[in-house]
């Protein structure tokens, strides 16, 4: 059920990305852009302190890749719940939530992350589009099968997801109680961290609800951590954050 497709090394602004009948997904990578270190490269947060005019512009070459302006790419205030904002046109403000759905062509959706799992789904039949952004939290909230009720809500039927680069398992040691925690509602994100104290795998996590969903899924390769290319939160503290985009292409072809 899930297929691993290892990172491209070419120097578009994507690490990932892949074009179905009607739907386009991909993942940012670090690579090049106008912000300067400790965000250097293409940072696309807006709420980590980097210069708002870099992050623009870094907004503006990404939705260009896309083939979408600037304008048409709906980010979100994620705040690790399991909130879902379900979209027909482009909000006067960020929505509060960890997820975003939307029928319409046209709409870019925008998850930013930088250790945590960003989601991108799809139904290309019915044409319903999906991103979410899990991390611990959000594993433990549901914020995986929120996304999936919404998109469902909205006529969707056959989903598929794309799992986006995320810290893996080894590098994202935690505390017992909170790795116990998370793996009584989510067994399959047990893991143990390279120095073999407790961890937890978000993404394995992600892949085993999208399972119990019904929803197939690929995933995309790459530990944020152990990745120069990808922002990761563990590693840098300060920095900026790279993310999942997608969008429902007007035409068919
Ligand atoms: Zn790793």
């Amino acid at each position: 059920m899930v297929e691993v497709i290892p990172q491209p090394d070419d120097a578009g602004p994507f690490a990932w990305s892949a074009n179905g009948p009607r739907v386009t997904r991909c993942f940012t990578r670090r690579g090049t852009g106008a912000s300067r270190a400790p965000y250097a490269g293409l940072n696309l947060g807006s709420r980590v302190e980097d210069n708002p005019a870099a992050v623009a512009r870094n907004r503006a070459t990404a939705a260009a890749a896309l083939g979408l302006g600037e304008e048409r790419v709906v980010y979100l205030h994620q705040v690790h719940g399991a909130d879902v904002a379900v979209l027909d046109s482009v909000p006067d403000r960020e929505p509060v939530a960890d997820a975003l759905v939307t029928t319409t062509p046209g709409l870019g959706l925008a998850v930013l992350a930088a250790d945590c799992v960003p989601v991108l789904l799809a139904d290309e039949i019915t044409g319903v589009i999906g991103a979410a952004h899990v991390g611990r939290p959000g594993l433990v909230a549901g914020t995986v099968a929120a996304v999936v009720a919404a998109m469902r809500a909205c006529g969707a039927t056959a989903i598929d997801a794309a799992v986006g680069p995320a810290v893996c398992g080894a590098c994202y040691e935690v505390p017992q109680q909170m790795h116990d925690e998370v793996v009584a509602l989510v067994p399959e994100a047990d893991a143990v961290s390279a120095t073999g104290t407790p961890a937890v795998d978000i993404a394995r996590g992600v892949l085993a609800q999208l399972r119990a969903l019904g929803v197939p899924a690929t995933q995309v390769l790459g530990c944020t951590r152990e990745s120069d290319d990808l922002y990761s939160y563990r590693r840098d503290g300060r920095t900026g954050r790279h993310a999942g985009l997608i969008v429902l292409r007007f035409n068919s072809s």
